[in-house]
């Protein structure tokens, strides 16, 4: 007998409050490892995200959120950390089952890294430079000068569906925690953690500081980063969305910060020790099915290790386990939809008819218990020279592409002949080597012997065509206010003010 279990429809979450689309439509939430409906959305319109946008002016706008003193808006940050905590559970289970990342690695690093951001944002708060005085100027005349530096208003960030609470969260903390207030898109596939993150943080902070409208980004998204009364927009996403929205923001000159493609280098040396290199080389690409932006996709390794580097690959990649994303024992879970299971498989194919040898993975994978599932196997490529279709576009699946290099300097030239610059790694037991190769690497991170080994304190974010500005660490809040220098003049006397002579002349 089929059970009908009811999906749960989720509204907007605007004004501290649950919202439908003020067009009562809905859109599906589909589990990307069963192809099984797990919740219902809804689906927004320019009037809702004018309804959102309009809570977190207001929220804005009367002040006491913006000019709430640091050490309590500390003491805020720290409660959001431990709602988190407290429900960790529930929101590792909603991203699970939308986004296809194990439970595992949202367990064991995605809540850990958001707790650890509001929390280091929390002590970040205090320290901040909110006021700088300038030295009295030695002309025209004496003064007091001062920089002050005040919340930018309403953000906007439009987010992803690889990570979306980390990466809601790299916007969110920050906004919040320099007194803005903002609306948040996140992707159709996974809009559920999101909003339960808002409902979660909006118990400790005022109706309309966080807000968030569902559904398509063509519609919900432009409505959101061309809306009159946004002040900032922040986006995660590809370089050609990113495009669009820098084009978009333009119109009303919006503050912008992207996080957009990469397509990142990873040179073994041939000092590395492989006991390491192997396994963090495919960690560093296979983690998540690839769909992570700063993944290591192109590793170059010197004539002299190609083929022990590349047996020992295989025979590491085959043992990674793909399953339902629930079940702990699981390594990689599937790709996020169908769409893109298919763009996977169509660069796979590309990369074969350039002339790259496959020489593991390469297919679309049935699971047992998921059958519905979009899985592909870890797949890695040889013979891939940097110009191929493969080696150039982001493929945002679970492809490497090993490139050979003779000579250090060509494989530098190499990785940075790309339109990307969001990630680096170079594997050496020399630290002396490791920084120089570091320092010609066109990226806005550099490993060294590690990947993916993000910090909160530290910036994240792209040269190039990866990307504007920087999340994460104080630089995050920066991106988060606006600077405005203020004069007082101590010359009250007319007659010594003689820089007003420019204008009047000599009378
Ligand atoms: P997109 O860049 O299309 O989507 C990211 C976000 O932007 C989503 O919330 C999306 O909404 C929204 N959006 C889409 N179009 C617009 C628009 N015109 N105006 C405003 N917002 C918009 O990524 P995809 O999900 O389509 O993935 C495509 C490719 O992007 C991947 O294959 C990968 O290469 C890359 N990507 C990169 C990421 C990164 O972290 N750098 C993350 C995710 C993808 P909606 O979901 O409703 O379409």
């Amino acid at each position: 007998m089929a059970v009908n279990v009811e999906v749960q429809t989720f509204s907007h979450f605007i004004n501290g409050k649950w919202e439908p689309a003020a067009s009562s439509e809905t859109f599906d939430v589909v589990n990307p490892a069963t192809g099984e409906l797990v919740a219902k959305a809804a689906k927004g319109s320019p009037e809702d995200v004018n309804r959102a946008v309009g809570a977190a002016r207001a929220a804005f706008d009367q002040g006491d959120w913006k000019n709430m003193k640091p050490k309590d808006r500390a003491k805020v940050l720290y409660a959001i950390s431990h709602q988190i905590a407290a429900n960790a559970q529930e929101l590792a289970y909603l991203e699970a089952i939308s986004s296809g990342g194990t439970v595992r690695r949202i367990g064991a690093s995605d809540i850990l890294q958001m707790v650890d951001l509001f929390q280091t944002l929390a002590k970040f708060v205090v320290e901040y430079p909110y006021s700088e005085t300038l030295p009295v100027p030695p002309f025209p005349g004496p003064a007091h000068n001062f920089i002050w530096r005040e919340p930018i208003g309403v953000c906007a960030a439009v987010t992803p569906w690889n990570l979306p609470m980390v990466i809601a969260t790299w916007k969110i903390a920050p906004a919040l925690a320099m007194g803005n207030t903002i609306v948040i898109k996140p992707a159709s596939y996974t809009p559920l953690s999101t909003l339960k993150l808002a409902e979660l943080i909006s118990a400790v902070v005022p109706p309309g500081v966080i807000n968030v409208v569902t559904g398509p980004g063509a519609e919900v998204g432009e409505a959101l980063v061309t809306h009159p009364m946004v002040d900032k927009v922040a986006f995660t996403g590809s370089t050609e969305v990113g495009r669009r929205i820098m084009e978009l923001a333009a119109g009303t000159i919006k503050k912008t910060t992207l996080e957009l493609g990469g397509k990142s280098p990873n040179i073994l040396l041939e000092d590395a020790d492989l006991e390491i290199a192997l396994p963090g080389s495919l960690f560093g690409v296979f983690l998540h099915s690839g769909q992570l932006c700063e993944s290591g996709t192109r590793l170059f390794v010197p004539d002299k290790l190609h083929d022990q580097v590349v047996e020992g690959l295989v025979a590491l990649a085959s043992k990674i386990k793909l399953g339902n994303p629930l079940d702990p024992a699981t390594d990689v879970g599937p790709i996020i939809s169908k769409k893109q299971k298919e763009t996977i498989l169509t660069y796979i194919e590309a990369g074969k008819q350039e002339g790259a040898t496959l020489v593991c993975g390469g297919k679309e994978v049935t699971v047992p218990g998921c059958e519905g599932g979009n899985f592909i196997e870890p797949t890695i490529f040889t013979n891939v020279t940097n110009d191929m279709k493969i080696a150039q576009e982001e493929i945002f699946g679970p492809v490497l592409s090993v490139i050979r290099y003779s000579d250090v300097e060509e494989a530098i030239r190499m990785a940075n002949d790309t339109i990307y610059g969001l990630a680096a790694g170079v594997w050496t037991r020399d630290a002396n080597k490791a920084y120089g190769v570091a320092r010609k690497l066109q990226a806005g991170v550099v490993w060294i012997n590690d990947w993916h080994m993000l910090r909160s304190d530290a910036p994240f974010g792209g040269y190039k065509q990866s990307g504007i500005g920087r999340e994460m660490g104080v630089h995050s809040l920066d991106a988060y206010t606006q600077v405005k220098h203020v004069h007082t003049s101590m010359t009250p006397e007319l007659e010594r003010r003689n820089w007003y002579g420019i204008l009047f002349g000599q009378k």
